[in-house]
């Protein structure tokens, strides 16, 4: 027997619909590329966003037609987010920071038919247009600029854009299946991968990830996405935003700790999302500025492994510092770390060591991890194992591909190495490409790059597997000195704190480490230079 309830699809435009109908005068502060702060409320962004569809459909695009964007965190961005999916089109974010032949693939692969792009971005898409296959429009953010037009020939503006759109366009019907937004894989190590979103698997996350163990965000909150929305749909919210009719503060161009800072204050920021370097980046800034910040009680920071230092950095200025984990192929959010009952009476320290790890999945994820030959190990806290994924907001099969990228079995292997205990806390061990093989023992190098950053001389440090004649595969550190300290004393630092057979057999002091598009160490440009530093050397 089948229920008799409405059959309503979830799609991104009923949730800016929400907001432009219940949160009509919410605020949204957008720091513009141009310079200077507009304020623009969830009613008008509703308005663009069905203007800009509209306009879209005029200039011949049709369903499911994708369109890419290559654009700082603001205003515009925001209504394209919701104009392009809403009006049944698909939002291609590109990282501005990926290599100009993998921008090219990209767009390429994605065959993008319309381009959004900042003012920041004008040079880079002049370069670029002769080698994009499929693109009819570039689409600068903004009202007409006469520079910029004469530096791309055919260069079309979004204000005058929307001008061409009706406001009063209805959304057409979508089928919640369909693709509504598009984004690749930083791709270290071959071509991105493309992860199509859908509506439902979108609204999903929406409504999961706001539980209260998870982001958390109600109508009294100001909130900063600091990581990109080119980065994962900025960990989805801006969907959780217009679900809440929060006030949002879209930060542009400048991600430094100093003009964040001002923007926490200015605004009132109550919560801020980021990647650690960002959080870095503050924390200078607090020392240097004297602000201590006192709208914030919340950031959440994810996409790498936390050093313990930052929660209870964070805890002095009266800042919960929540750690998350996920991927593209997650949408992105795959775990959070909330604590339960039983943890109340711990101290703060040990609730720190705690939140220190990747925390435990929402209702909708489903995590397990299992050995070399698939068997599921078990959930005890210190078995290590690949860390599989599976819910409605996780990749099935990447775009443009015909295989599944799941296991027979029908689960996401993240390439990650984890260990989960009893109550589904979960702790990322390591990448499965990382990790260090050393006589058939595993070496997290996530363990040793911790110990090396919590020495007062060590500015950062990346642990990568070194070929070994008789182990394998050995530690050998690459670090950064932010004072002096010798190779010996630096490996004299470890005893005690590891296993002695998990020390490294090597420092290597460099003056920077290579980092990647998306801020993380590029640990296989490191192996490229060392790996063979044991063997080659005696
Ligand atoms: P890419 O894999 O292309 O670098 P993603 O942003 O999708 O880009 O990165 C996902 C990976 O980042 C995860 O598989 C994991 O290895 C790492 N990661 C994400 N969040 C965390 C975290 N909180 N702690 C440790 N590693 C993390």
């Amino acid at each position: 027997m089948l229920g008799q309830m409405m059959q309503m699809p979830l799609t991104i435009g009923s949730l800016i619909d929400h907001a432009a109908r219940f949160h009509t005068a919410g605020e949204i502060v957008s720091v513009e590329t141009a310079g200077g702060t507009e304020t623009t409320t969830w009613g008008q962004v509703g308005v663009n966003a069905r203007r800009l569809a509209s306009a879209l459909g005029k200039l011949g695009l049709e369903q499911g037609a994708r369109c890419g964007t290559i654009a700082w965190n603001n205003r515009r961005h925001l209504e394209i987010y919701f104009g392009v999916a809403g009006g049944g089109f698909v939002c291609h974010t590109i990282n501005p920071r990926m290599g100009p032949e993998q921008m090219v693939y990209v767009i390429n692969h994605a065959e993008d038919q319309v381009l959004f792009i900042d003012a920041t971005f004008v040079p880079a898409a002049a370069k670029l247009a002769p080698a994009l296959k499929h693109c009819k429009y570039i689409v600068m953010l903004g009202p007409r600029d006469d520079a910029a037009a004469a530096a791309l020939p055919d260069l079309k503006f979004f204000d005058e854009l929307l001008e061409t759109g009706d406001p009063d366009q209805p959304w057409p019907e979508i089928d919640e299946n369909s693709a509504s937004s598009l984004c690749y894989t930083s791709g270290t190590t071959g071509d991105p991968k493309g992860v199509l979103y859908s509506h439902r698997s979108t609204v999903l996350h929406t409504l999961a990830g706001n539980q209260p163990d998870g982001i958390n965000i109600s109508a009294m909150d100001t909130v900063l996405p600091v990581v990109p929305m080119f980065h994962v749909n900025a960990w989805g919210v801006p969907y959780i935003a217009a679900m809440t009719g929060c006030k949002l503060v879209l930060p542009g161009p400048n991600l430094d700790g100093k003009s964040l800072v001002n923007l926490i204050d200015s605004t009132q920021t109550t919560l801020a999302l980021g990647v650690l370097t960002i959080w870095m980046g503050l924390l200078g800034a607090l020392k240097e500025t004297g602000s201590k910040v006192p709208s914030l009680t919340r950031t959440v920071v994810g996409g790498s492994a936390l050093p313990p230092s930052m929660i209870p950095k964070f805890a002095e200025y009266g800042v919960e510092l929540v750690h998350a984990w996920g991927m593209t192929e997650t949408s992105p959010l795959g775990s959070m770390n909330q604590l339960l009952q039983r943890h109340k009476a711990l101290s703060a320290e040990e609730q720190a060591e705690i939140r220190l790890g990747q925390g435990r999945p929402p209702f909708g994820v489903d995590l397990r991890i299992v050995d070399e030959e698939g068997h599921t190990l078990p959930h005890d806290g210190k078995t290590q194992g690949d860390l599989q994924v599976r819910g409605p907001w996780i990749v099935d099969t990447y775009f443009g591909k015909e295989k599944t990228a799941l296991t027979a079995d029908g689960w996401f292997d993240t390439g990650d190495v984890a260990t989960i205990n009893a109550q589904g806390f979960m702790i990322i061990r390591d990448r499965s490409k990382d990790i260090i093989k050393s006589g058939g023992e595993w070496i997290s190098t996530v363990t040793l790059e911790n110990i090396a950053i919590s020495h007062p001389a060590i500015a950062n440090a990346a642990a990568i597997a070194a070929a070994h004649e008789k182990w394998d595969e050995r530690p050998v550190l690459v670090a950064i000195k932010a004072g002096d300290v010798s190779e010996e004393e630096l490996l004299a630092f470890y005893k005690g704190k590891v296993e002695s057979w998990q020390i490294p057999d090597r420092v290597i002091f460099v003056d920077e480490l290579p980092i990647g598009s998306t801020g993380k160490v590029q640990k296989n440009k490191l192996r490229d230079e060392f790996s063979r530093v044991l063997v080659d050397a005696p």
